[in-house]
């Protein structure tokens, strides 16, 4: 009898923004350009909405994503490469599924990080532009586990069935939809607990 292979058809989709690159202190920055201060906690995408109006945010979101200079300071999360690395040498599928709508700004970013080529590609990377085809692409794939910061967008991904919300803030409660994680040192733990890695 052949020993079944857990690792098998575990394929993990992860967001990038908030989630392998970190924005929390370019965010402070750029509200405080603007006389906005800004705690780390309300930096956090969906809280960010509730504090800043639309048209400066829509500003901040283009120096972030899009300004030739400030769309590259971002970080990466901490972690994250530590997790790309298991999952690489356990030949464990993982795609990116990010609604960045500049996505040249997006692999230029990755590039500086270190995270393309050597573990994002054409291949395994996909922009959209709504929450909901998130959803339709991580079916299309067969995305088992998703990564994202945004609980909105985790509430989309119902051909996921398992979810998981990056806390780095730690600004959400536990909620049975999902496993909440702050660190990727949790999400490590779970692949351990799991048998995945
Ligand atoms: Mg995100």
């Amino acid at each position: 009898m052949s020993i079944q292979n857990p690792q098998k058809d575990v394929f993990i989709g992860f967001d990038l923004d908030g989630v392998l690159i970190n924005h929390t202190k370019i965010k402070i920055f750029l509200a405080a350009k603007r006389n906005i201060k800004l705690l780390p906690r309300q930096t956090q995408s969906e809280i960010l909405k509730s504090v800043i109006s639309a048209p400066v945010l829509e500003k901040i979101q283009y120096e972030l994503y899009d300004h030739p200079k400030t769309s590259i300071l971002s970080p990466l999360m901490p972690g994250a490469k530590m997790i790309l690395n298991k999952l690489k040498k356990k030949k464990i599928k993982f795609a990116l599924i990010s609604r960045r709508k500049n996505q040249e700004g997006a692999i230029r970013l990755m590039k500086l990080r270190g995270l393309w080529p050597t573990f994002f590609n054409e291949k395994n990377s996909f922009f959209v532009t709504e929450a909901t085809e998130k959803n339709t692409q991580a079916k299309l794939l067969g995305i088992t586990h998703f990564i994202d910061d945004e609980k909105h967008i985790l509430g989309h991904l119902n051909q996921v069935k398992n979810k998981f919300l990056f806390d780095r803030l730690n600004v959400f409660k536990n909620d049975d939809r999902y496993f909440r994680i702050l660190s990727w040192q949790n999400f490590n733990e779970y692949l351990s607990k799991n048998k995945i890695i």
